[in-house]
């Protein structure tokens, strides 16, 4: 395991377990989004006994340790992905709102945080607000939906 993921359990108190383990490691082969049924069926497929509920929980507590991002395609269905320590590059999503396929993309992106650092500082001082990450989604069509 990355050593940067350990060091994110420990900032938090928490305690490595198998199926916490399990699903780092799905989301570190697969490298891609995953909704939370999705992953539930790989940690099954790799033979893991767990219940949905602490699939729930675990994705949760994932994201409140920044580890995971919570998406959100509109499809009604909680999304994750790796965060921005892991050596996933740093993107958004194109999202179609009828079939919920979701694009990454990272074009512009060094122009967009040139910005968004801006508009990150002025927040936090005027909210008082500690900003620790963003998320950008365009909803539209994509082509076999059109
Ligand atoms: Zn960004
Ligand atoms: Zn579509
Ligand atoms: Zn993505």
């Amino acid at each position: 395991m990355k050593a940067e993921w350990k060091k994110q359990f420990n900032r938090f108190n928490k305690r490595m377990t198998p199926c916490r383990q399990a699903i780092i490691d799905i989301f570190e082969e697969k490298r891609k989004h995953l909704s939370a049924e999705e992953v539930y069926i790989l940690l099954r497929k790799k033979r893991r006994k767990v219940g949905m509920a602490t699939v729930y929980r675990n994705l949760d507590l994932l994201s409140q340790m920044g580890l995971l991002h919570r998406l959100n395609f509109g499809d009604g269905k909680e999304h994750y992905e790796m965060a921005r320590i892991s050596p996933a590059k740093h993107h958004h999503h194109l999202v179609c709102t009828r079939c919920g396929k979701a694009v990454d993309y990272s074009e512009l992106v060094g122009e967009e945080h040139e910005f968004l650092n801006r508009l990150e500082k002025k927040l936090g001082d005027k909210y008082d607000f500690s900003i620790q990450s963003h998320q950008i989604y365009f909803y539209g069509l994509c082509k076999d939906c059109r």
